[in-house]
């Protein structure tokens, strides 16, 4: 059966692509199919809006605390399908907390500026930092968009913090992260009105 909504703790998450333009060498993909047995996230074919709407109206929001938009892929892959359901969740109920796990190269992989779509729809946008060094960002995240991929993450976390309420931009802890590297990262993030957090080494994307 496939995995489009699914409960972790208070929250529910969304699952809209198995698709990334990039292959971070942390990535839990390259696990590929079956690695987490029958309630896999790695989708038989992707959810049409009208599956993801059913599916989404299942739960009881009031027991939880906000929406994730997340899964084992970049959601904005299929950006038209991410901003009508969280239209439709906030049309629904407007103090229900919507956030988006992203790796913000959503305009690149859409070819046009995105962040402003994300106004009134999301008010949390988590984009994967991590690292200050963009040949760095390359060797781990390898996009394949190149060089270019790293100044458009920025580019989008700065557009995205005029009109988004949070943006939170993340970077693994030590080990991965040195204490002077993360304070490099939270100059960058804070420089571009968003704020940096630091997750567990342990905690996945
Ligand atoms: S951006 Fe996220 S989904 Fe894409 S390869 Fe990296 S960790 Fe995996």
């Amino acid at each position: 059966m496939m995995t489009v909504t699914y409960q972790v703790k208070d929250s529910i998450y969304v699952n809209l692509t198995n698709r990334c333009p990039c292959s971070c060498t942390f990535c839990l993909r390259h696990n590929g199919p079956g690695v987490f047995g029958s309630d896999s996230l790695w989708l038989e074919r992707e959810p049409a809006l009208d599956e993801v709407l059913e599916s989404l109206g299942k739960w009881d929001y009031g027991r939880f605390r906000e929406v994730v938009f997340c899964g084992y892929g970049e959601p904005t892959e299929r950006l038209d399908v991410l901003l009508a359901a969280a239209e439709h969740l906030k049309k629904g109920d407007p103090s229900l907390r919507v956030r988006v796990n992203t790796n913000g190269l959503s305009d690149l992989i859409n070819g046009k500026p995105t962040a402003k779509l994300f106004s009134g729809r999301v008010d949390c946008l988590s984009i994967s930092l991590n690292t200050d060094d963009p040949a760095e960002y390359l060797a781990v995240c390898r996009p394949k968009f190149g060089e270019a991929a790293y100044p458009a993450m920025l580019e989008f976390a700065k557009e995205a913090a005029t009109v988004v309420p949070d943006v939170v931009m993340t970077v693994v802890g030590e080990p991965v992260t040195s204490a002077a590297k993360q304070a490099r990262c939270r100059a960058i993030a804070e420089g571009l009105g968003a704020r940096l957090r630091v997750r567990p080494y342990e905690e996945g994307k």
